[in-house]
């Protein structure tokens, strides 16, 4: 027993100390806080689409809800239904077996809507290109209102794009269905 206390006394603490409080961050959070409630009137829900990601786009989605980023305190929660989504989250380039998948998810979300696309594969095709398998770029088959590009795009740079897309809306609290600016090809 007092052998065991002598070595606990002796090794002392190993654990890092816990982080001190930053004052500067928890004003940037309540900023952002801020800023979405201001433009949504209320927490934000995103719907995420794999429309043909290798996935490593949604392995820096996933670091957004860990205890880091944890985005969730900044007034942003993912669901699982586009019907109750203000924005999808789009990864990839868009497979021809998605295509369709991913424009009826975009019919069923609610206008008005935000579309923000993820990594370079979401921008311009990526190393996939267009091809008989892939419709390259998602503005090529829904309307898209900001790109975010990276292979894969880092946490901090996914929610740039978020707050990107939510700060576009003009109106405070109406995220207006004219901001598309990006058509998909075809369309009129
Ligand atoms: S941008 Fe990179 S990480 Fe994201 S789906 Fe394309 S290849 Fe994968």
């Amino acid at each position: 027993m007092y052998q065991i206390i002598r070595q606990i006394l002796r090794t002392g603490i190993k654990t890092e100390a816990p982080p001190q409080p930053e004052d500067a961050l928890r004003n940037e959070v309540q900023q952002i806080s801020a800023q979405i409630l201001h433009h949504v009137g209320r927490a934000l829900a995103i719907r995420h689409v794999d429309a043909g990601s290798c996935n490593g786009c949604e392995l820096e989605i996933h670091c957004l809800n860990n205890a880091y980023y944890n985005i969730e305190r900044l007034g942003i929660h993912f669901v699982a239904s586009p019907r109750h989504a203000d924005m999808l989250l789009v990864t990839g380039p868009v497979s021809r077996h998605m295509e369709i998948a991913l424009k009826r998810t975009y019919d069923a979300t609610p206008d008005p809507k935000l579309v923000v696309a993820l990594g370079d594969c979401g921008c311009d095709g990526g190393i996939f290109g267009e091809s008989y398998a892939s419709c390259g770029k998602i503005a090529n088959v829904i309307p898209v209102d900001v790109i975010v590009p990276g292979c894969p795009p880092t946490p901090t740079a996914i929610l740039q794009g978020i707050l990107t897309a939510v700060s576009s809306c003009k109106t405070p609290q109406v995220l207006t269905s004219g901001l598309h600016n990006s058509k998909p090809s075809g369309s009129s």
